[in-house]
């Protein structure tokens, strides 16, 4: 098989694969535990931030700028979210829209504002409650839930920097919070926010920087990450949705080795790969194209469009339980009460089958394409009788 090296990709850099079944231990009754803090029924949702001063350097507008932009990240995924991906509820005729809400900052911590950003601060009730606060980095808990309006309200506390509920861990940097642009807080905030939203912490991810991995917030707040969040403006993170077939993006610098590095063969020369290449691809318009770095030139082309065979591997991410009590929608069907119902999905790997990888050469073979939850592309297709499930791969 070819040999595939990254190399500009940094944090993406850990293997990327097509498992990932997302099925939980079991045994415990969720019920509506697990909803969304809020469907499109509450228009607004008020918050307030309560600062220790053992948190952060970080002075308060720009906590309070950063909480607003992790609100706003959200806002923007599920306004993202492919609308040919519908739910059973949906197809009940049910619309479940989420982050549609005005998110308003309350100066005041009272009792009724819907969610409390407690940085670094813990009250007596809720250590007792979290006896493990030294393993905890961040937390989401709804604290209460109304069955009707399908409302709750809750605190996300995020560990300070200093002080006695610095979390222990020997990989966590000095100074998660504080250094660079707050990369590191700003995706902290954005992954516990994710729960607000009804999704769940992935156990089975096998990338740590996705963002709803059970493992991202240690993986982010890491002394090497942070560091390299410093040096580089943006991490490539994957949507949490994984990839559509719309995707417009570019994989990044790939390098690319002829099988064993041993001269050309066949099979290279019939892609023009005759030497050590660097090549990135790039998806858009329907059409993933496969550079050459070093010549700037285009070695392949597949046209995406052509294909209506999409193939989705989806598991899911947002699930809604409801029970006779809830008044928020009209007529639900009953067998739809008392279980959970998935309403919004994660692809896992996206399949297109039936296309043609037309090469800078004049040569053609019918191909397939894959792309993973990250979106990085795979080429894979049969010569001479033999399949190669990556021709070309983007990661
Ligand atoms: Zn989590």
């Amino acid at each position: 098989m070819r040999n595939l090296s990254l190399t500009a990709l940094g944090l993406l850099a850990s293997a990327l694969s097509f498992a990932g079944n997302g099925s939980s231990g079991g045994g415990h009754i969720h019920g509506d535990q697990l909803n969304p803090w809020f469907l499109s029924n509450t228009t607004e949702v008020t918050y307030c931030l309560e600062i220790s001063k053992d948190f952060s350097r970080i002075p308060e507008p720009k906590l309070r700028a950063l909480v607003a932009e992790a609100f706003d990240y959200w806002k923007e995924e599920f306004a993202q979210y492919p609308t040919d991906r519908s739910s059973e509820v949906e197809e009940a005729g049910f619309e479940v829209k989420l982050a549609t809400q005005n998110f308003k900052l309350s100066e005041a911590c009272t009792p009724s504002v819907d969610i409390r950003f407690q940085l670094g601060s813990l009250s007596p009730e809720q250590l007792l409650k979290i006896p493990n606060y030294k393993q905890t980095i961040g937390l989401a808990s709804r604290t209460s839930y109304d069955t009707k309006s399908l409302r709750g309200s809750g605190f996300i506390y995020v560990a300070p920097e200093a002080g006695q509920l610095r979390p222990s861990s020997v990989n966590m940097h000095p100074k998660p919070w504080s250094s660079g642009t707050h990369q590191a807080l700003r995706y902290t905030l954005i992954h516990e926010i994710g729960h607000v939203f009804g999704l769940q912490d992935d156990h089975y991810s096998s990338y740590d920087l996705d963002i709803m991995s059970a493992k991202f917030v240690e993986a982010i707040t890491s002394t090497r990450n942070v560091n390299y969040l410093s040096r580089k403006s943006q991490p490539r993170i994957p949507s949490v949705f994984g990839c559509n077939t719309s995707w417009t993006g570019d994989s990044g610098v790939v390098e690319y080795d002829v099988i064993g590095g041993e001269g050309p063969n066949e099979l290279d020369r019939f892609l023009g790969l005759l030497e050590k290449k660097k090549l990135r691809f790039v998806s858009q318009n329907k059409k993933l194209e496969v550079l050459d770095v070093t010549t700037g030139t285009v070695n392949a082309t597949v046209d995406l469009g052509a294909s209506n065979a999409d193939f989705d591997q989806s598991t899911d991410a947002i699930a809604l339980y409801l029970t006779s009590e809830q008044t928020v929608f009209a007529r639900f069907p009953r067998r739809l009460l008392t279980v959970s119902n998935a309403i919004f999905f994660r692809s896992n790997s996206v399949i297109k089958k039936g296309l043609t990888l037309k090469v800078h050469n004049g040569n053609t073979l019918p191909v397939f394409v894959s792309f993973d939850q990250a979106c990085a592309p795979t080429v894979g297709g049969v010569f001479k009788g033999e399949v190669f499930f990556d021709l070309y791969s983007g990661y």
